[in-house]
């Protein structure tokens, strides 16, 4: 989330891979024996420099067992054949920052704190089901879940029903609660006598925040995610501040903690003092950087840090210009484009990520895309970052983000040339998840 305004198809169905996932005895065991030829008139495989015209790919269960010319070898027998006609053929896209336990922020809809002071927490389970939903149709078949804003451990269980096929959705990388420090989290600014909740666990030493990491990690967080810094404002000359939360040894005891777990942690930081400890501190992930010096860019190439900046979020619901708030939210954005474009130069790891929830699930998630380009990445780049580099940040290489031997069948098809026109990502003609299109209602028929 953006804790600031206080805190917001073609559908081609083949019957026999429509599985029946709105049953609840039906996880995905027919996909694995299926034989499917999926043939693209563009490929766009997630890693290659350049597209490949007229290539087929053959998916055997739920992975990629072949990819080649098409008509260089006869369908296996027993195959159907998927011809997308002129689409352009892509991995399913990956976005890493995600929050579908958030509806938005919108202050005249009650903006975060309606959230966690008036919603039940079926309401909030049932509205991530949708969220989840939306990702899906909208092409991004993996998320990384960047915390449930104070819906505690509910989004182990949304990712458990989602892998046991009782819903549709993403496979989902979960981060659980976050860890921030005591005055370094909403909910606040209501009367100190009265206990309202928060939207991560706070902690102060690095003892608690060692056993906060620990919680999590048991309670099967896939990521730990570490609020570095929480409120920013424009200062007298002008410059972007922003409140630091943990201190490095903080940090160091969460990272140390879950690295040993083979687990990793992203760090939502802004700027200044409170990114320079993420960096030191060991995150394996910036969340947003944005503003990054010179100095802080090198350590990251260094240190092999990645940063998923979610770049669109921040041209929102700015508050009105001269006021505090407009003058942050102006400032924010100014400043975030000129660190990314210094990023990209400096070859800075970047990751896909957009803060949807944080804006509502019934907007688009790929319109971080053009921002993208617009600052400094080439087509290619953006579309890379949203599959195999995202896969590599996720340590999911060759598994996800990728349309080659061995991978998960994830694929989306989109009409036109996403590399000449990048706004075709936000209208995906096509979704496969683990080789079963999406949506998959249709019950395959009694013999
Ligand atoms: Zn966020």
């Amino acid at each position: 989330m953006r804790p600031t305004v206080c805190l917001s198809v073609l559908v081609l169905c083949v019957a026999r891979l429509c599985l029946a996932q709105d049953s609840a005895a039906a996880p995905a065991a027919s996909a694995s024996t299926h034989i499917l030829v999926v043939r693209a008139r563009t490929l766009i495989d997630g890693t290659s420099a350049q597209p490949r015209a007229n290539q087929e790919i053959l998916i055997q269960g739920d992975r990629i067992t072949a990819v080649y010319a098409a008509g260089a070898r006869p369908p296996p027998a027993g195959a159907e054949v998927l011809d997308l006609g002129n689409s352009t053929v892509l991995p399913g896209l990956i976005d890493c920052h995600t929050h579908i336990f958030l509806q938005g922020e919108i202050p005249a809809a009650g903006g975060y704190d309606i959230q966690l002071l008036k919603f039940p927490a079926s309401y909030r389970a049932a509205r991530a089901v949708v969220a989840a939903r939306r990702a899906l149709e909208q092409g991004f078949t993996t998320i990384r879940d960047v915390e449930t804003e104070g819906a505690g451990y509910g989004d182990v269980g949304i990712k458990q029903a989602i892998n046991e096929g009782h819903i549709p959705g993403p496979r989902m990388f979960v981060a659980t609660r976050a860890i921030s420090s005591t005055g370094g989290y909403n909910l606040e600014g209501y009367a100190p006598e009265i206990v309202v909740p928060k939207g991560a666990q706070l902690i102060d030493g690095p003892v608690e925040a060692r056993k906060a990491a620990r919680e999590q990690l048991d309670h099967g967080a896939d990521w730990i995610k570490v609020y570095m810094t929480h409120r920013s404002w424009v200062d007298e000359q002008g410059a972007l501040v922003s409140q630091p939360t943990l201190t490095v040894e903080e940090l160091k005891a969460i990272v140390d903690e879950a690295h040993g777990w083979r687990k990793k942690v992203a760090c939502h930081a802004y700027n200044g003092i409170g990114l320079q400890r993420a960096l030191d501190g060991g995150c394996d992930s910036i969340e947003h950087g944005l503003e990054l010096t010179d100095a802080q860019i090198a350590q990251m190439v260094k240190q092999g840090t990645w940063l998923v900046a979610t770049l669109a979020v921040y041209y929102d619901d700015w508050d009105a210009p001269g006021t505090p708030g407009g003058m942050r939210d102006r400032k924010r954005a100014a400043v975030h484009g000129v660190s990314f474009q210094k990023a990209v130069r400096a070859g800075v790891k970047i990751a896909f990520g957009t803060d949807v929830g944080g804006f509502p699930w019934s907007e688009s998630i790929a319109r971080e895309f053009p921002r993208m380009i617009e600052f400094g990445m080439t087509p290619m780049q953006a579309i890379q970052a949203a599959t195999s580099r995202a896969a590599e940040l996720l340590d999911q290489r060759g598994k996800l983000g990728t349309v080659a031997p061995g991978a998960y069948a994830d694929l989306v098809a989109v009409e036109g040339d996403p590399l000449a026109d990048i706004g075709t990502l936000e209208h995906v003609s096509f979704v496969m998840k683990s080789g079963t299109v999406f949506p998959a209602v249709q019950r395959p028929k009694p013999r």
